[in-house]
């Protein structure tokens, strides 16, 4: 019996052997990896599945029968509603005084009467703060307009920081 055995157990064998031990340790080691990047994905408690994963063979088979369905599109699709009512919202924006609900063309707020956006003065077309001429008529802004900003007596260009000062107030 043992001379079958060392006759059929060979160094070849025992190579043969080693090598499909680690290749089964890997799959082993990629399916728990598989599963908990799955679950991970479609916003299940990846934890549970990991433990339920290291059961070799059956834990990933149950895995795949009970997988959870995608959550992760739904939450996506969520995320997505929320940021087109936020663009939504801007559109609207709101009063940098009293917080007043103002639409992007308004001019001065309804509430509180705060001048929101300079006019221009040749064409009387409502402008942002930032701009430094009018693109309707190509006018520069300044000198004539009534802006409420004390920059508007400066010449054209304003820094970057005066900008994004200006249109967070917008
Ligand atoms: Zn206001
Ligand atoms: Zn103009």
């Amino acid at each position: 019996m043992s001379e079958l055995v060392s006759q059929i157990w060979t160094p070849q064998m025992q190579a043969a052997f080693t090598v499909v031990i680690v290749l089964l340790v890997v799959l082993y080691v990629l399916s728990i990896v598989w599963v908990v990047r799955d679950a991970y994905l479609r916003g299940a408690s990846w934890y549970i599945w990991a433990i339920v994963a290291l059961v070799p063979i059956v834990g990933v088979i149950a895995y795949c029968l009970l997988r959870p369905p995608m959550l992760r599109i739904d939450k996506d699709e969520q995320e997505l509603e929320v940021a087109l009512k936020q663009r939504e919202l801007m559109k609207y924006g709101e009063c940098a005084t009293c917080g007043y609900p103002v639409q992007m063309d308004y001019v001065l707020c309804p509430n509180c009467h705060t001048q929101l956006k300079n006019l221009c003065s040749h064409c009387e077309k409502a402008l942002e703060p930032a701009w430094t001429i009018c693109p309707y008529c190509a006018t520069p802004v300044g000198g004539v307009s009534k802006s409420r900003s004390t920059s508007s007596s400066r010449p054209r260009r304003r820094t970057h920081a005066e900008r994004s000062h200006a249109s967070s107030e917008a």
